[in-house]
């Protein structure tokens, strides 16, 4: 579904990406994890258009983000790390703004909203203008966002961050449904033990390399750590 081939990225001088690949199957959850400044959030806004590599090559379900950056937003959901949202607009009137710029049907729109906004409990404000909410109901108006097409991939950058631990099970038990529909799912997290719990195979990058990836069995195997804490640290 996701093929991503020696990815480069320089900004002037700089060095951010150094030749990143990796790929994502179908109904397959791909962590990307590192430290701070190690190219995650770089790599998934290559991945949907929103930056152009230096070099390499993106395939998100055989469409090239870089030339269609406008399809590949039909396909794909994206959580940015800081969530952007128009401010002056309430939860309401942004999802009905996303539901027209996606080409969603009225009805389909409507159930979509009703479900997620119930699912992550944000009823009692929809009425009310998102910057004057908090960050956690932001990020939650964020996630609903990315959710209402029902897309095919769904890229999260620190998408657990701000939510309580009930929306962030939520969110966690729709990462799972998706993934059991054979959608692909890049995820990246600084919380580990959900990383270890849901990712089928981990993507360690750092310093804009991707250094090592597998299933958990084979990082562990790999690095000789018994927990991905441990796998980090040694970084
Ligand atoms: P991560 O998401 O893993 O924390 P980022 O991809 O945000 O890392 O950043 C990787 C590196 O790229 C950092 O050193 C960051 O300062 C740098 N960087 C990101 N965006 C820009 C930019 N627009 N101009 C210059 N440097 C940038
Ligand atoms: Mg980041």
């Amino acid at each position: 579904m996701i093929v991503v081939e020696n990815l480069t990225k320089r900004f002037g001088e700089k060095t951010v990406l150094n030749g990143i690949s990796f790929r994502v199957n179908d109904g397959e959850i791909y962590g990307l994890l590192g430290p701070n400044g190690s190219g995650k959030s770089t790599t998934m806004k290559i991945l949907v258009g929103i930056l152009k590599p230096t070099s390499g090559s993106v395939s998100i379900a055989g469409i090239d983000p870089l030339r269609d950056p406008v399809k590949v937003k039909e396909v794909v959901g994206f959580v940015p790390e800081t969530p952007v949202l128009y401010e002056s607009l309430t939860p309401e009137e942004f999802f009905n703004f996303v539901g027209s710029v996606r080409g969603i049907a009225k009805e389909k729109l409507e159930e979509r909203v009703n479900y997620l906004v119930k699912a992550f409990g944000i009823e009692e404000y929809l009425d009310q203008f998102i910057g004057t909410l908090s960050f956690g109901t932001q990020q939650k108006i964020s996630l609903i966002s990315a959710l209402l097409h029902d897309p095919r991939v769904l890229i999260l950058d620190e998408a657990m961050n701000g939510l309580d631990p009930k929306s962030a099970r939520i969110l966690r038990e729709l990462l799972l449904e998706f993934k059991e529909e054979g959608k692909s799912i890049v995820f990246s997290t600084h919380v580990l033990p959900l990383a270890e719990m849901i990712c089928d195979r981990i993507g360690l990058i750092y310093k804009g390399e991707l250094i090592v990836e597998g299933t958990m069995e084979e990082l562990k195997e790999k690095v000789h750590e018994e927990n991905l804490e441990d796998i980090f640290l040694k970084l």
